[in-house]
């Protein structure tokens, strides 16, 4: 059902270079894939005409046909504006988050407060959607969670002296950035937009980033048009793009909405939060994975002396629990698996389980860290010490069976062989050249 499933199908009727009859299935399958990806109509046609146009000019064939479709792909994903974050030359930054309710608004405003501080600003969020009672409260467990600032008041019922109040504070206080969360609904409504006018008015934000729900398919098209004919949007993130299977709705809002989008939702937790980069996004559709992606987000989290003396341990063979352990708590801190595994080339068609896996709560991480709490510390630096006797003292501790003990270490022994080999073949890179 995936774009990137359809593409192997629609690339593998071509089947004779220069055979016009082949391209033409080729084409029509991937019209059908693209539609059924909740591409809209109009944009597939346009994009299926230019494939045609290209592939022709390059000579008929499979890798042609690749050739056109990534580069068309890359071309309608790449809308004039904006990328990324942009900061205002006069700071306070003001950005206004709009969008329906349930779009990941809150989330995402926590997100981009995150990415913001990561990078050493000093961001505060204001709590502007006096809508829902919960939302005020949601917004002050996020900025408590990663450590930002945020401007309430609690006995304030108008949201434009909350984003007033709010923008005095981040004048007066220097920050760089004021984030300003706003009240959403279920669908479009005139007094939704009027508040939000009204809003927009009175702060006169440096941009308005749309947020849209990827799930809501064509839906989501249809209302960030709305949004930017009735309030003027500046940019658009999509959220819940790591549920999005079908990800046709990046290419439908950037061909008919033509905002650029800013960046892309990747799971609930808040590092998971990307700039939206056209040609990484075309790599994962069509399921060459995102390299790059993926090194930049394990470079925030992951600790480079520690990663650095991890790989050499791998290389010797010498890795052990204490190293695994670390390894898992830097996966944890690297946000939801689905995120990371739609990046890494190949895996993102082969590893659909994985994908589901929570680090910190599934039930096999639960088993392999009572299995490690149970060990002595000599037994963890040194993998080759186990034998039956403390196995069978591992199993009373740790309250594991031996069988799904000997599950463990047998895995244990796998992954560690991988990594070595993988790691002889220089790394990251090795990956991609063993992928290809
Ligand atoms: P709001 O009403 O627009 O403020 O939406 P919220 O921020 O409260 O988000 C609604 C739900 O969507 C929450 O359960 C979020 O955890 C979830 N959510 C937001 N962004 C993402 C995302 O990128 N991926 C996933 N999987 N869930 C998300
Ligand atoms: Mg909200």
């Amino acid at each position: 059902d995936s774009i990137t499933g359809s593409i192997i199908n629609a690339v593998n009727k071509i089947r004779h270079k220069d055979d016009v009859a082949s391209l033409s299935r080729a084409l029509s399958e991937l019209k059908k894939s693209l539609l059924k990806a909740d591409v809209h109509h109009k944009t597939t046609k346009d994009l299926v005409a230019a494939i045609e146009l290209e592939t022709k000019r390059n000579g008929i064939g499979q890798d042609s046909f690749l050739k056109a479709l990534r580069g068309e792909l890359t071309n309608i994903l790449t809308t004039n504006g904006n990328q990324g974050f942009v900061f205002s030359s006069t700071p306070p930054t003001v950005i206004l988050m709009t969008g329906l309710q349930g779009s990941g608004k809150t989330t995402t405003t926590g997100k981009l407060a995150n990415y913001l501080k990561l990078r050493k600003k000093k961001v505060l969020v204001a709590a502007a959607d006096l809508q829902r009672l919960a939302a005020v409260e949601q917004l002050k467990q996020i900025a408590a969670q990663i450590e930002v600032d945020i401007y309430f008041d609690d006995n304030e019922k108008d949201p434009i002296k909350i984003a007033l109040g709010a923008k005095e504070k981040a004048k007066k206080e220097l920050y760089d950035v004021l984030l300003i969360d706003t009240a959403g609904r279920l669908a479009i409504d005139e007094e939704l937009m009027a508040q939000l006018s009204d809003v927009k008015k009175a702060v006169n934000p440096n941009e308005i980033f749309y947020v849209a729900d990827s799930l809501t398919g064509h839906d989501a098209t249809k209302t960030a048009t709305s949004f930017k004919e009735q309030i003027g949007i500046d940019g658009v993130i999509l959220s819940k793009y790591d549920g999005d299977t079908k990800g046709g709705v990046a290419i439908s809002i950037a061909h008919q909405v033509g905002v650029p989008l800013r960046f892309i939702g990747i799971g609930e937790k808040m590092p998971d939060l990307e700039v939206f980069i056209p040609d990484r996004i075309v790599s994962r559709l069509m399921g060459a994975g995102d390299i790059e992606g993926l090194a930049e987000k394990t470079a925030a989290v992951i600790d480079e002396k520690k990663a650095k003396e991890v790989t050499k341990k791998i290389k010797k063979g010498e890795f052990n629990f204490n190293d695994f352990l670390d390894q898992l708590s830097m996966m944890s801190k690297l946000g939801s698996m689905k995120s990371i595994i739609g990046m890494i080339p190949g895996l993102s068609q082969m590893a659909g389980p994985i994908k589901d896996m929570d680090f910190e709560n599934s039930d096999d991480i639960k088993r392999i860290k009572a299995l490690i709490g149970s060990m002595t510390p000599k037994e963890r630096e040194d993998p080759n010490l186990m034998n039956p006797s403390r196995k069978r003292r591992i199993a009373i501790g740790s309250g594991l069976s031996e069988v799904q003990i000997n599950k463990i270490l047998k895995q244990f022994k796998n992954a560690s062989k991988m990594a070595k080999k993988l790691s002889s073949k220089g790394g990251m890179k090795g990956l991609q050249s063993m992928m290809k």
